[in-house]
């Protein structure tokens, strides 16, 4: 049973936060000094998470992505991989890591059924690395790297945030570095999203700007044509390296967007710009059976008009989203609660 929204955007792909803390502290996502946290008792314990999910299952779900912050921060995470992993409709299960303790997890994390890794990484650098993320971890984000195709990982990816001025110097770099690794590299247009204190539009790389460097060095590139809701567009180069870029800033892809989240704690956003979600660990906690939480889902779903990023690039200025003391007041509102 399929569940389409008020553009026809079918409810499909979930993003799931595991925890919002996080061990890396970049600068698109978290540059503050300092964090409201969740309270921990309020975060989903595994079989409450394993519970939404049969849900969401039910009601068309099928792709699902952990998140944090840092996913691999949250204590077992293999033993929630493994329930989810148990699940017939769940056809993709994914996570975005920051790496540092992958090298560590990347064997517990395959053995209980995790089908795919993205690793974030933004520079190819170690100062520049403990610049940007205020840690000296470069080196295990590397090891971690590795450790996943010896865990036996296929369609390892590295997702770039380009800024303008900070790391635009490194994108031949890291798509070799891709090569080397059998690695699938994906360029993020810096997001004006909630955390993003520091955003202004001078520090985004648009997505032509990147490609035209790319074909400098490369010579021609050619779009790989293919039906997809994934938010990369894909390209080719002429060694028939296969590269994406998700121009969420520039050219955004909300009218294609099947992605909601939930939050640690049992909210869930229909969309990564929204101000407000739908609590489902309350009605959860109280006792709701699935029925009464699917009704709770499915008008949710039904009436979502949201396209964040469209509305974002119709306004004649733009500047961070929102000032830090909104922020403070809803760790909700952050980007590194809602998973990205
Ligand atoms: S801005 Fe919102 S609607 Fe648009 S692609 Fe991102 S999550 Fe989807």
């Amino acid at each position: 049973m399929s569940y389409f929204d008020t553009l026809g955007r079918p409810l499909r792909n979930l993003r799931i936060s595991v925890t919002d803390r996080c061990n890396l502290r970049c600068q698109y996502c978290m540059p503050e000094e300092e964090y409201v946290w969740l309270p921990r008792e309020d975060l989903l314990r595994f079989e409450e998470t394993n519970s939404l999910v049969d849900i969401f299952a039910e009601l068309g779900v099928d792709k699902v992505r952990l998140t944090g912050g840092e996913p691999l921060l949250r204590r077992d995470l293999p033993t929630l991989v493994r329930m989810l992993a148990a699940k017939p409709r769940i056809r993709d299960l994914a996570i975005t890591t920051n790496g540092v303790l992958l090298s560590e997890q990347a064997q517990a994390l395959h053995d209980a059924g995790l089908g795919r890794v993205t690793v974030s990484l933004d520079t190819l650098r170690p100062e520049r690395f403990k610049r940007l993320t205020r840690r000296d971890d470069f080196a295990r984000v590397l090891e971690g790297i590795n450790a996943v195709g010896r865990a036996g990982f296929k369609g390892l990816k590295l997702d770039s945030v380009v800024m303008r001025g900070i790391n635009d110097d490194e994108l031949v770099d890291l798509i070799e570095y891709g090569k080397r690794v059998g690695a699938e590299v994906r360029f993020i247009e810096y997001m004006d999203v909630g955390g993003a204190t520091l955003w202004s539009m001078d520090a985004v790389l648009p997505r032509a700007a990147m490609l035209e460097r790319l074909e400098r060095h490369y010579g021609r590139i050619e779009p790989l044509i293919e039906e997809s809701t994934a938010p990369a567009d894909r390209f080719v180069l002429p060694d028939g390296t296969i590269f994406g870029i998700i121009s969420s800033t520039t050219a955004p892809f909300c009218r294609s967007c099947d992605r909601s989240r939930l939050t640690a704690d049992g909210i869930w956003y229909l969309c990564l710009y929204a101000k407000d979600g739908t609590d489902l660990r309350g009605p959860l906690r109280a006792g709701a059976s699935p029925q009464a939480i699917k009704a709770l889902i499915i008008p949710t779903w039904q009436n979502r008009t949201d396209r964040g990023a469209e509305e974002r690039l119709a306004l004649a200025h733009r500047s961070p989203l929102l000032p830090v003391g909104e922020l403070r007041k809803d760790p909700h509102l952050e980007m590194h609660t809602r998973g990205g």
